[in-house]
């Protein structure tokens, strides 16, 4: 059960959240209806006070980050045509289609030997031509040439299409990946797990509840994982929370999710962004802190709370920092999936640049690995005035 807070009730508004704040400074779980109440209130300043008050209690003014490097090896999709959301994917023969050899991974992950790089966030689309063979001969190449380096690699969706085209289980999948190098698994694919919702916007993609099985086969094998919700296209105030409830009750039976990270929808360069006449709009800020804040608060159990500056700018990234993150996306060398659908920042953040943004916040930078071990904290030059950097692109990006 989560524990006790004391709130600050003279900075919630709204007679709404009265009861929710009730729960939380006697440390009862908030059920469904609250974290309802939660998203349709518009007292965000009560929302965002409660949710910093529950992450201070846990983590103190320590906000982590961690020096990762993504490697999209194909953005070739058999669900091209059905997940209507995703700017990323082409069919085998569509202009801008690729999938990288093993050369073109090592040598984009070569960028690792000169950096601080300690992780690989490996994602890319379901390709019937990249199967168990393709996967396991990357991550044993990556590991012999970057031993340094955790992978990070494969969303459920993937891990289920590799165990479909092999004719293997999803257990027997896992293991021979975690074999070749696998540490752990991203979250994404996830989406919004309602039946309805998924209709919409990702009609062929793998069921939520076989979403959930993935990652509780991982789960039970020691393969520690992330947990994400895209918000901001379709779905309800009640989609999120029955969404954010299966989570809660997996991360109840296993312990196996590390982080929670609300994903932006981004609608530029995809037929639902279209559809819904929202090309050039992205989420709002109001919803963007909102998802960070409630997350932090229905999601008691799962530890950290991570904010994606390339989806919601390094801006609101800092000022969610004030509303329940404790986790900031790292240095990010070469993101793709979300430039591909709009996303107007830098596709890599300098050491510096997000050491700067933390400490804007008045908050205390912590370099983690990727199982959230801290590797360095940097409390030394808190510089109280600093501004709100530019992010700058680094040299790789
Ligand atoms: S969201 Fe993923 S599964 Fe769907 S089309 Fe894009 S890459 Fe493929």
């Amino acid at each position: 059960m989560p524990a006790a807070v004391a709130l600050d009730r003279g900075l919630i508004s709204d007679p709404a959240l009265r009861p929710i704040a009730d729960k939380i400074e006697r440390g009862d779980r908030l059920s469904t209806d609250d974290g309802v109440a939660l998203f349709a209130s518009p007292d965000i300043v009560g929302v965002g006070a409660m949710a910093n008050a529950v992450n201070r209690a846990k983590h103190g003014d320590h906000v982590l980050f961690a020096a990762n490097q993504h490697i999209n090896p194909t953005n070739i999709c058999t669900l091209r045509k059905t997940c209507v959301f995703c700017s990323y994917a082409r069919l085998p023969k569509e202009d801008g289609a690729y999938r990288y050899t093993l050369e073109q991974v090592l040598e984009e992950a070569a960028t690792a030997n000169s950096t601080l790089t300690r992780e690989f966030h490996i994602v890319g689309g379901l390709d019937m031509k990249a199967g168990l063979a393709y996967y396991t001969e990357m991550f044993r190449a990556l590991k012999a040439n970057f031993p340094h380096v955790h992978i990070k690699a494969l969303t459920a969706v993937e891990i289920a299409h590799i165990a479909r085209i092999d004719k293997m289980s999803v257990r027997e999948t896992l293991i021979a990946l975690r074999e070749a190098g696998l540490d752990t698994m991203p979250g994404g694919g996830a989406e919004v797990f309602s039946a309805g919702v998924r209709a919409t916007i990702a009609d062929k993609k793998l069921a939520g509840e076989q979403w959930i099985a993935v990652h509780r086969e991982a789960h039970q094998l020691g393969i520690r994982s992330n947990c994400t919700m895209l918000y901001g296209h379709v779905e309800t105030y009640t989609d999120r929370i029955a969404h954010l409830s299966m989570l809660r009750d997996l991360q109840d039976e296993t312990g196996g999710f590390l982080a929670y990270i609300p994903l932006a929808y981004h609608p530029d360069n995809n037929e639902l962004g279209h559809t819904l006449h929202r090309e050039g709009t992205a989420t709002s800020g109001f919803d963007d802190l909102k998802n960070v804040a409630i997350g932090r608060l229905f999601l008691d159990n799962i530890d950290h709370v991570k904010t994606h500056w390339v989806m919601v700018t390094p801006f609101i990234s800092q000022t969610s920092l004030h509303f329940g993150v404790n986790d900031m996306e790292g240095t990010m060398v070469r993101e793709k999936i979300y430039h591909e659908a709009g996303a107007h920042t830098a596709q890599a953040m300098t050491l510096d640049a997000i050491l700067r943004l933390i400490r804007g916040a008045r908050k205390v930078p912590v370099e983690r690995d990727a199982l959230y071990r801290v590797l360095r904290t940097f409390d030394g030059d808190p510089s109280p005035d600093s501004v709100v950097p530019a992010p700058t692109a680094s040299a790789a990006a």
